[in-house]
Order: C-alpha cells, then structure tokens, then sequence
C-alpha cells in the first residue's frame, strides 16, 4: 500500500534580491560589428558561402548549414518593418520609457530580421510594411544601442 503526503497547494513566495555586475566579450565577429556602428554608422551582416544567406546580427556559423562565415557585407541599413509591438509598462531593464515601440526590421540585403526601437513616428501610425532607416545616436560606444532606433525612411 502507498502511503500519500498531503502537499499544500498555497503558492510559495520567495524573496530575492539579486545583483550581478560582470563583463562579458562580444567576441570577435560581435566586436567587429559593434565596432562599426560606433565608428561608421555602418550595420554589417555576415554571408554564409554554402546557403549564402546574410545574417544581421551576424554570428560566426551559419545555423543551417553549420559552416563558418567570413565574407561580411556593409548594409544600406534600410530596410521593412516585419512586426512590432507597443510597450506601455514600465520594467527597470527597459532602455527607454513607455510607451515606445520596438519591432523586426528586414534590413535590405539581409536575410534575418534584426530587432530594434522605432520612433519618429507616433506609435499608432506604425504599420508593418513600413519603411525605415536608422537614427545613429551622437555619442556612440559600441553597443546595439548606438542605433537609437529606426525612423521612417525610403
Ligand atoms: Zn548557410
């Protein structure tokens, strides 16, 4: 015969208060492309030579093919607006206060969607299809931040 526990289904609630500070390396290919936001205005994607797809943000393999991509292409950094959504609430990580929006843009040229701000536009006229470009801030630091955010564009 089994013996049965009865386990209290009241929630739980722990507190926890955590802090973590720590550096971590963009790596090379992360350093290359951050690097040339900051010192071009530049948005580069790397191209896999096997499926010759461009991805923006770039990374070192191509995840379909699995082979290590080299060959780096400067982008217009325009591009399409894919999807987006509007944040209306407050969260102490956010970089910018609500309401704002944030989207998928399809950059021209690249074949993934990159994830950014939207602004210059009141938040209920964007729609997806829209063209963008992008608004480099003034003082930069190689960060994906130096893209302030993605107005409208041609
Ligand atoms: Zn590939």
């Amino acid at each position: 015969m089994t013996k049965h526990t009865q386990i209290s289904d009241e929630p739980v609630v722990v507190e926890v208060i955590a802090h973590s500070n720590f550096l971590v390396s963009a790596g090379a290919t992360n350093t290359k492309f951050l690097n040339s936001l900051k010192d071009d205005k530049k948005i580069l994607g790397l191209t896999c030579p096997k499926c010759k797809k461009v991805y923006v943000p770039p990374r070192l393999h191509c995840p379909t093919c699995f082979v290590r991509m080299s060959e780096w292409v400067d982008l217009s950094g325009k591009g399409t607006l894919s999807s987006y959504t509007v944040v209306r609430y407050k969260e102490p990580y956010m970089p910018k206060e609500p309401p704002f929006a944030y989207g998928i843009i399809q950059l021209d040229g690249a074949s993934t969607g990159m994830p950014h701000f939207l602004g210059g536009v009141d938040l209920d006229k964007i729609k997806i299809g829209m063209r963008l470009e992008p608004v480099f801030k003034e003082q930069r630091e190689g960060s994906i931040l130096d893209i302030d955010y993605f107005k409208p564009g041609s």
